[in-house]
């Protein structure tokens, strides 16, 4: 078991493969570090997979994964953790804008301080402006609804106890929240490491400016998922419930209004409007929540606990 995986998502990025490996090696071999690297090729349409074969060949520590296809960051990831061997597990961005020098660091703190996850602050951040403020807005909005005191959520380099990855599951664009998914999944020690950052030198960046649109979305999703994934009829429920019984108290008062002191004609009136929206509305979620309860009965992961420890375990009887 090497000390150190070392997960590389990539896609297109031939230009900067040999450099960056051969830094890793410099780094982990001058700190007396055991590692592996593992290229996961998200699809490339550059040389990328043939670069990586020739690396391979000239270093038995770098594996390779090539997808057939274009899965994205998150999925690279994902498969990446899935194939990591090592104690602790460090992401790490292809485009050489996260320094390699940074892994034993990083190694030391998961290992002798403690530490689920080791979060990258890239704190002088060498990009276009574009990218810096709407990512300051992402991370506020991303402190405050997951309640992890972190100041860059969406930093590639990031170091992880073997333990977390294998335990979490990083899918659609879900890389930008793996802090937060880890937290649900009760690793809570998450801390903060400041790392220097440098300009893209090769290639292009990868995420245009629906990353901010489909980033809220999916933090939308996440905070869904986790706190009523497991329970969807508490939320939808509440609020069926509640929008009928509004529509339910207006539309009595309505027909207390016509029947018992017989004034105004009820159709006449706009509220009644409101008054059968709102129950048509509760009804609805009332039903949603119900059909989201059958679904989630049939998931495979419905009583997938995370179990941190046993004294004794039971062992089944055979
Ligand atoms: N990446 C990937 N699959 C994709 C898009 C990006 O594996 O579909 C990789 C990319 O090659 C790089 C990392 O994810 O190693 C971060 O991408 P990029 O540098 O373009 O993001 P930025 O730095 O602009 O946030
Ligand atoms: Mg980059």
């Amino acid at each position: 078991m090497p000390q150190l995986s070392v997960v590389v998502p990539l896609y297109n990025e031939a230009a900067s493969l040999a450099e960056l490996c051969q830094w890793i090696r410099r780094v982990c071999e001058q700190n007396h570090l055991s590692y592996e690297i593992i290229l996961v090729d998200d699809g490339s349409t550059d040389e990328s997979w043939s670069v990586i074969r020739q690396l391979a060949q000239q270093d038995a520590q770098i594996r390779g994964i090539r997808f057939r296809r274009n899965y994205g960051k998150s999925a690279a990831l994902q498969e990446g953790f899935r194939a990591a061997g090592g104690e602790v597990v460090v992401t790490l961005d292809a485009d050489l804008q996260d320094s390699p020098d940074e892994l034993p660091v990083l190694y030391r703190r998961i290992c002798q301080e403690g530490w689920d996850i080791i979060s990258g602050w890239k704190r002088k951040r060498k990009d276009p402006i574009s990218k810096t403020l709407p990512s300051r807005l992402f991370n506020k909005v991303t402190r405050w609804v997951s309640g992890i005191p972190l100041h860059d959520f969406n930093c590639g380099l990031k170091a992880y106890r073997s333990e977390v990855v294998k335990n979490i599951e990083v899918y659609g664009e879900m890389h930008r929240y793996i802090p937060v998914i880890a937290k649900w999944a009760g690793f809570s020690r998450i801390g903060e490491q400041e790392v220097t950052h440098y300009p893209r030198r090769y290639g292009s960046s990868k995420f245009g400016w629906s990353r901010f649109i489909n980033g809220f979305l999916d933090l939308l999703s996440i905070h869904f998922i986790t706190r009523f994934g497991r329970r969807p009829m508490h939320l939808f429920g509440t609020l069926g419930l509640m929008a009928f019984f509004v529509g339910f108290v207006i539309a009595l008062w309505l027909g207390i209004q016509k029947f018992v002191f017989l004034q105004y004609k009820m159709t006449e009136r706009p509220i009644f409007y409101v008054a059968l929206a709102a129950m048509v509305i509760g009804v609805q979620l009332f039903v949603a929540g119900f059909l989201a309860e059958l679904i989630t009965r049939h998931f495979a992961d419905r009583h997938n606990y995370q179990i941190a420890e046993r004294i004794r375990p039971l062992e089944p009887k055979g």
